[in-house]
């Protein structure tokens, strides 16, 4: 048991000083995933990876090189393409799709050595805060069962907080690394735009779409992070700023954190402001000191990543039409037919909702006054908030107004799902990067996150700075 508590980093000592063999480690979390399979947060297990994890053991036995992370066992998000593997979305739509090539995230961890045990449940086609909304079914919380994990990267969380693996990989386009993070306990990362390549992510909505790890220590995200990171020839909207040693935290004695007066005015209703008042004044006692701003646009988050996620995502899910990759209608009799009936009947309730939405905001009637008018506020949006990272080194703000929600308690109206990504989407309108730690317990024991954020391509402080926190809260540099 003990063993699949442990992280990445961790699992990769053992293996390597032959403490434990990778066959060991891949059979205990296969166990696992068998255990706690009522929380359907695995909907594949790959039927190789005991096999990969022999050739591992082979290679140290005859005392070949390793590799930074060899025989270390994650789960990805059914949205990132693995050669010869399906990748669905959870999608009955897309539930014949074999990836023909690796995605650029896979090929690196993969050639650091990473084995892969299977495909994490998902919403489908990254639409959602709850994973309920998956062929595969509901996944639930690996600390409440009755909860939901958050979403849509809800199987990364939930496989990560139950040991279902070392680390996970999800994608995030409006919190959905950080909110289910939040909701699991663990940690996750939602990196700057153009950090990581998005080559062999199916996308949702291509201009917020960032792909990130989630964790059981912060030290496996940045090394995660720095493998996954860095300019690729197949994105060209990747960066090709410096990839630094993101894990090589460089802590310094106080920060300055920079507080939004927008959000503390949305805390005032929030159950959950205790916890976060007590971090603050735990920072403060270290000698942080704490500069309030205002976003005035900080209100038009939502608005805005509804206007701009849809718009894309009617955009890129055109591709998807009975013909190529998806599921064919087997009551179409024309060529018409095969893409009406394909999509009518492929698509859940709630993608059809975003493609009509999209449609709406994109239709030349009204694009002037949504989606032009959004593109607008999105520039003045992260205009505001980059300025703010003059005068403090980082942001911080909740993950979620709460802990995770029961299953079914917010099906009926959509706006509902929606402001659960408060706190979260503006990090994906303006492109900074931003982390949720876990900070503390809720309602029900059940725990809770906090999100640091910092300037466009400054990882290298964020994980610093996270690591300050996470180091207080646990009692370890009092
Ligand atoms: N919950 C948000 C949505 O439904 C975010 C999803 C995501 O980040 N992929 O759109």
């Amino acid at each position: 048991m003990y063993l699949t508590k442990l992280g990445v980093l961790e699992t990769a000592k053992l293996i390597h000083e032959k403490k434990v063999s990778c066959e060991e480690v891949v059979k205990a979390y296969l166990k696992n995933i068998e255990a706690r399979k009522s929380l359907n947060a695995v909907i594949e297990v790959f039927e190789d990876a005991l096999s990969e994890a022999k050739k591992v053991d082979e290679k140290i036995k005859n005392n070949e090189p390793l590799k930074e992370l060899e025989g270390v066992p994650m789960i990805i998000k059914d949205n990132i393409l693995i050669k010869g593997k399906k990748a669905g979305c959870a999608s009955k739509f897309m539930q014949n799709f074999v990836a023909p090539y690796d995605a650029t995230v896979i090929k690196k961890l993969r050639d650091a050595g990473v084995i892969f045990l299977g495909r994490a449940n998902m919403d489908e086609f990254a639409m959602g805060s709850s994973t309920e909304k998956s062929c595969y079914g509901i996944c639930h919380n690996a600390l409440d069962e009755s909860r939901v994990p958050g979403g849509s990267s809800g199987g990364s969380a939930s496989a990560v907080a139950a040991n279902l693996a070392c680390a996970t990989l999800g994608s995030d386009t409006g919190g959905s690394i950080r909110q289910p993070a939040s909701y699991n306990g663990v940690y996750g990362i939602k990196p700057t735009y153009g950090r990581v390549s998005r080559f062999g992510l199916i996308a949702f909505a291509s201009s917020l779409d960032q792909i990130g790890p989630l964790t059981k220590n912060l030290e496996d995200s940045a090394k995660l992070l720095e493998i996954i990171s860095g300019k690729d020839s197949n994105d060209m909207t990747s960066s090709k700023e410096k990839v630094e040693d993101f894990s090589k935290f460089d802590m310094k004695k106080t920060y300055k954190f920079g507080i939004c007066d927008e959000v503390e005015e949305k805390m005032k209703n929030i159950v959950t402001k205790p916890v976060y008042d007590s971090i603050m004044k735990r920072l403060e006692e270290k000698g942080c000191e704490f500069v309030h701003f205002s976003i005035k646009d900080f209100n038009l988050c939502l608005p805005i990543y509804y206007v701009l996620s849809t718009a894309e995502a009617t955009s890129n899910l055109g591709r998807f039409d009975g013909v190529k990759y998806t599921v064919r209608s087997a009551n179409a009799k024309d060529v018409n037919e095969i893409y009406l009936k394909s999509r009518s009947e492929g698509f859940g309730e709630e993608v059809k909702r975003r493609i009509l939405l999209g449609s709406y905001v994109l239709s030349s009637g009204y694009f002037d006054a949504y989606y032009n008018k959004a593109k607008k506020l999105q520039q003045r949006l992260t205009k505001q908030l980059t300025e703010v990272f003059n005068s403090c080194d980082a942001v911080l703000l909740p993950t979620t107004p709460n802990v995770a929600f029961k299953i079914g308690s917010k099906g009926d109206n959509p706006v509902d799902m929606y402001l659960e990504d408060i706190f979260t989407t503006i990090a994906n309108i303006t492109g900074v990067p931003a982390i949720s730690i876990p900070c503390g317990k809720g309602e029900n024991d059940l725990p809770l996150g906090l999100q640091v954020l910092t300037n466009k391509f400054e990882e290298k402080k964020l994980y610093s700075v996270a690591s300050y926190i996470d180091a207080l809260l646990k009692g370890e540099n009092a």
